[in-house]
């Protein structure tokens, strides 16, 4: 038996940031009464909604964060109207959310319900921040914007972000990415990717998605990178397909079911513009790409 080795992505980007295992903090009930909370009773109803709705989510720290919570509005200059709903500051726990974009209060819930402060270390989700240094930022909007969508039904802003957090949903599986988001367990996920790639690679997949710029989409440079972080992803898809397959954990009929699924998914979310889109789907990229996700190439994986 043997793997094909990764021949592509010598993405080796140095990271400042040395990513940290956040100790693990039992999983929490809400014991606090919303009612006498300091927050606009306007926006109590989300809350409760929000709560009610990620009931089977283990949130960590929610007490603690609901306590102190501060929801403003806020008017974003006109410049940044197209592109910003609203934010959210771990250090001051605080979320300002614009009038008319009152639902994104949602999204920013996410960020409040997975945050978590250590000394000088900061971070939500799979985001996390210390002395200057951050990483994660990307892979945590695209995921919370999934679950925005997902749970809320609403729109995915992130949508390059939220390409590349769900095609590595599909390989983790829903259940494992929402514990580890909600864990703050970004280094699982490069001990994940470690196992078939190199640990420089699996980071530096982290440190490009980062460079995906949420405000400068559908441009050439965007695409490339999508293109980059898809191809790594899809070749850790195989390798992991491979290995659960060798050890028989599951068949060649799963094997078909899953590299179709993953096909079918495959540019979900990352285009707004169709006729870009359509013109993506008939690229040799996307060719060279998702030709990769066909039983073809999957048996040519399996030397035996
Ligand atoms: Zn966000």
């Amino acid at each position: 038996m043997s793997i094909d080795a990764l021949k592509i992505n010598k993405i080796n980007y140095i990271s400042k940031y040395a990513i940290k295992r956040i100790p693990s903090v039992e999983q929490e009930n809400i014991v606090i009464d919303i009612d006498n909370l300091q927050i606009d009773s306007m926006y109590k109803p989300y809350l409760r909604e929000f709560i009610n709705k990620t009931s089977n989510f283990n949130f960590r720290n929610i007490n603690k964060t609901l306590e102190t919570l501060n929801i403003t509005n806020i008017k974003f200059p006109e410049s940044l109207l197209k592109i910003k709903e609203g934010d959210y500051s771990i250090i001051e726990n605080e979320i300002r959310i614009r009038k008319d974009k009152i639902d994104s209060l949602y999204h920013e819930l996410f960020h409040a319900f997975t945050s978590w402060r250590e000394d000088s270390a900061i971070g939500c989700g799979f985001y996390q921040e210390d002395l200057g240094y951050n990483i994660g930022s990307s892979l945590d909007e695209g995921y919370t914007d999934l679950l925005f969508k997902d749970i809320f039904n609403n729109e995915i802003n992130y949508t390059v972000e939220a390409n590349i957090a769900n095609k590595l949903q599909l390989i983790l599986t829903k259940e494992k990415m929402q514990e580890m988001y909600t864990s703050n367990n970004l280094i699982d996920i490069v001990e994940f990717l470690s196992q078939y790639s190199s640990k420089q690679e699996s980071v530096s997949f982290i440190i490009l998605m980062d460079k995906l710029d949420k405000y400068n989409y559908e441009n050439k440079k965007t695409i490339r990178l999508m293109n980059i972080l898809s191809n790594y992803l899809v070749d850790i898809y195989i390798n992991d397909l491979v290995i659960k397959y060798q050890s028989g954990m599951i068949t060649y009929t799963d094997i078909h079911d899953k590299l179709g699924a993953f096909k079918e998914e495959f540019v979900k979310y990352a285009f707004d513009d169709k006729k870009l889109e359509k013109e993506y789907l008939r690229s040799s990229d996307y060719f060279d790409i998702t030709s990769k996700l066909s039983n073809d190439h999957f048996q040519k994986q399996l030397v035996i």
